[in-house]
């Protein structure tokens, strides 16, 4: 009797599911950006929740939820009901890196549904520029030469740019002090304002600044150039050879979120991806599109459990600490 209850209401559940999800979305979407307003991971979200608007035919708003590398945006769409109208951005720093700095009191894999895999950036090395180098050869002489360790920039432990130095003390011996921000837009406000020395940044963030003169670029860390900052040497052609990190980002919903509600997000970011205007902002920004056979909800999951296997033990190694 209390099985056929049970079943009973497991079955009406199911039907209530599916109900939501035809109707989907019924009502406006809203994106959390665990990052300050302006910086890189709000600006892909504000040109992707632009055009996955017109497929939806709902109004997508933008949320910034920031603080602690992104980790307090991601906990309010873990917590939120799991009905696709709560939407978290993130990329390998809060969806991959926090899990092995924080005690986040959510799991990265097993309390989000994955969605789909968006843009990714190659890193760029930039400094104020008040710093007298020319080169990275030159910019790492005068980060060794300091008498205390240089001021880097980051969007709090754990972020993309705070990985970004980590990676780059152990490959050149530099001991870095590292300023956390909100995101790394106020960040590169005070590499502008020569508060700062250095930041290893998304490319998307920093390279109007360097176009505009107002900061100084070294190189991008990835094995080729990138095409709209074809200027700008590889690491590897600038002397700092395999010091490569491409930051992938992604979009993730609550674990439980049905089946069909993801599909609907995922098509219309694809959709948002393969239009040819989004794709000319995404690569303005130096951004990379995602291989079509990648953009399943299936492949951002694999993809996302294969970077917490190859970041976790480098990051866990290095001890960081959170207040
Ligand atoms: N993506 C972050 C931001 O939007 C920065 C970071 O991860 O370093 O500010």
């Amino acid at each position: 009797m209390r099985i056929a209850i049970l079943a009973a209401f497991m079955a009406l559940l199911t039907i209530g599911g599916t109900a939501c999800a035809d109707n989907f979305p019924s009502h406006p979407i809203t994106i959390v950006v665990p990052f300050s307003a302006g910086g890189p991971t709000d600006s892909m979200a504000r040109i992707l929740g632009e055009r996955m608007q017109r497929s939806l035919g709902q109004t997508i708003t933008i949320e910034n939820v920031t603080g602690a590398a992104g980790s307090l945006g991601v906990g309010r769409v873990v917590r939120s009901p799991p009905d696709g109208y709560t939407v978290s951005i993130g990329h390998l720093g809060t969806h991959v890196a926090n899990g092995a700095i924080y005690k986040l009191g959510y799991d990265l894999v097993t309390d989000l549904e994955p969605v789909v895999l968006l843009p990714s950036n190659p890193m760029i090395i930039v400094s104020k520029n008040a710093v007298p180098a020319k080169s990275l050869k030159e910019l790492l002489t005068w980060l060794k030469a300091k008498p205390s360790p240089p001021t880097a920039g980051t969007a709090g432990a754990g972020s993309g740019s705070h990985i970004a130095g980590l990676y780059f003390e152990n490959a050149t011996g530099i001991k870095l002090q590292y300023v956390p921000y909100r995101g790394t837009a106020p960040a590169l406000n005070d590499l502008v304002a020569g508060q700062i020395d250095i930041i290893i940044d998304q490319t998307s963030n920093s390279i109007s600044q360097v176009r505009a003169g107002t900061i100084r670029a070294y190189a991008v860390t990835d094995d080729k150039r990138v095409e709209s900052a074809s200027d700008i040497p590889t690491t590897d052609e600038a002397g700092l050879s395999g010091f490569h990190m491409t930051l992938w980002s992604g979009l993730w919903v609550p674990k439980g979120t049905p089946k069909e509600v993801v599909a609907k997000l995922n098509g219309a970011a694809v959709e948002a991806m393969n239009d040819p205007a989004v794709r000319k902002k995404f690569e303005d920004l130096g951004l990379q599109m995602p291989a079509p056979d990648e953009l399943s909800p299936d492949a951002l999951g694999a993809w996302q459990k294969a970077e917490i296997a190859k970041w976790w033990p480098m990051i866990k190694a290095a001890d960081v600490k959170v207040d």
